[in-house]
């Protein structure tokens, strides 16, 4: 019974016994809670492209619809977005059992948001967004997993491009900060109300399901930033001005190095 609480009358061990009891129930209340919205969230973005496919592969043997090229490759991307949030799915259970761990090695960070930029910029272009980065001379190495350090900042860069209107600006920035790596992603778009901001790491969150589920979002991508940075030891940061912009922060320990395990 989740419901389940005692009084808590006493300042002695029973006492304290109390009040760990009720937390640790209000706990798993919550638990529960973000699993059934873990699931129903599963459900809904399951259904949605399969709902689509069915009735287009029904309409298609009926006679109904000939299929056309256009046709062709607007069903092609209800199977890739399928693909990609089956993988994502994947990528953040594995991460949350410990069972992805990150592949520590020496990671050149300049150069890597340098082919970041390279790989966005045309993107961005599109937007006539300028992309800009500013690092610090002193975490130009890091040790860390180059594939989850660049699936983080392309994460948070694309999301920077999606909501940030025509003619805006981004900065990635590294530096370092009592013994962080801080990676900044700062974007001059439409920002997250206060209301929301707490919420934009759990899984499925979305402000505007609308808008966000036409630019092809599974909703799941900064939930995945934030499970690659705590992997790493670190964290994630955000702060967001409704119509000024927001601020994502990678936070890494920069003493990895220092953590290094030696293989038996
Ligand atoms: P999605 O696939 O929907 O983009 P994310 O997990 O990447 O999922 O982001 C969750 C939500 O957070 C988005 O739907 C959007 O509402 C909000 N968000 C993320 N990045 C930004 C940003 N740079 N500016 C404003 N809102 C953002």
């Amino acid at each position: 019974n989740l419901d389940a609480a005692v009084t808590v009358g006493r300042q002695d061990e029973v006492g304290q016994l109390a009040m760990a009891f009720n937390a640790m129930t209000a706990k798993l209340k919550s638990n529960t809670v973000l699993r059934q919205r873990f699931l129903a969230g599963i459900a809904h973005e399951l259904r949605t492209p399969l709902t689509i496919l069915k009735a287009n592969l029904e309409g298609i043997s009926d006679g109904v619809i000939t299929p056309d090229v256009e046709q062709m490759s607007s069903l092609t991307e209800e199977v890739d977005r399928l693909t990609k949030l089956v993988g994502e799915l994947r990528d953040l259970s594995l991460l949350e059992a410990g069972q992805l761990q990150p592949e520590f090695a020496l990671l050149d960070l300049t150069q890597l948001l340098r082919q970041i930029v390279g790989k966005i910029k045309l993107l961005a272009s599109e937007k006539r967004i300028s992309l800009r980065i500013e690092t610090d001379d002193r975490v130009s190495v890091i040790w860390a997993d180059g594939d989850m350090v660049n699936q983080m900042v392309y994460n948070l860069v694309l999301n920077a491009i999606k909501y940030t209107p025509d003619g805006g600006q981004i900065t990635i920035a590294a530096t370092t900060k009592n013994g962080m790596i801080e990676i900044a992603v700062t974007d001059t778009g439409i920002g997250i109300a206060v209301e929301d901001v707490e919420h934009v790491f759990d899984y499925f969150y979305r402000v505007d399901p609308a808008r966000t589920k036409a630019s092809g979002g599974t909703g799941l991508g900064l939930a995945l930033v934030k499970q690659m940075a705590l992997a790493h030891g670190g964290q994630v940061k955000v702060k967001s001005k409704i119509d000024k912009g927001s601020t994502f922060t990678v936070l890494l320990p920069a003493d990895l190095h220092q953590k290094r395990t030696v293989s038996p």
